[in-house]
């Protein structure tokens, strides 16, 4: 497993990690098979999504926050429960295959790492298979 470090700088942001990824995968020497993205926070979240326009991950970012806004009352006392509540509904895994030593993705996909309670240095945990 590799562990991929974020340092996050703001509180809600994306992160295109999509060439840190490959790196692990290039790293792993596998050539065929499955590479998995796990993040091991509960404010934090991974998500495959548009990269070729970075004002998708914006919109992505605006629109959760206006979802679950921060200041809304929450049961959650610790201050960030809409974090939890952003990682909750994108999720903190996800799957990529992999051929020829790269990461098969759709030509506009990208792959984001999601802070929803920064600025944090952040995990993210990546396991490739073969
Ligand atoms: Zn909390």
């Amino acid at each position: 497993m590799t562990k991929l470090k974020v340092k996050t700088g703001k509180r809600e942001e994306l992160y295109e990690i999509t060439s840190e990824v490959q790196r692990a995968v290039a790293g792993s020497g596998v050539n065929e098979g499955i590479c998995h993205i796990y993040v091991p926070h509960t404010t934090a979240a991974v998500l495959i999504q548009e990269a070729a326009d970075p004002a998708v991950g914006r919109d992505v970012a605006t629109h959760l926050h206006r979802i679950f806004p921060p200041g809304d009352t929450y049961e959650h006392l610790e201050g960030n429960a809409d974090a939890h509540l952003k990682a909750a509904v994108v999720g903190n895994t996800v799957t990529v295959f992999v051929e020829k030593g790269k990461l098969c993705l759709g030509t506009w996909q990208g792959i984001f790492f999601c802070e929803f309670d920064g600025p944090r240095t952040r995990e993210v945990w990546v396991r490739v298979q073969g």
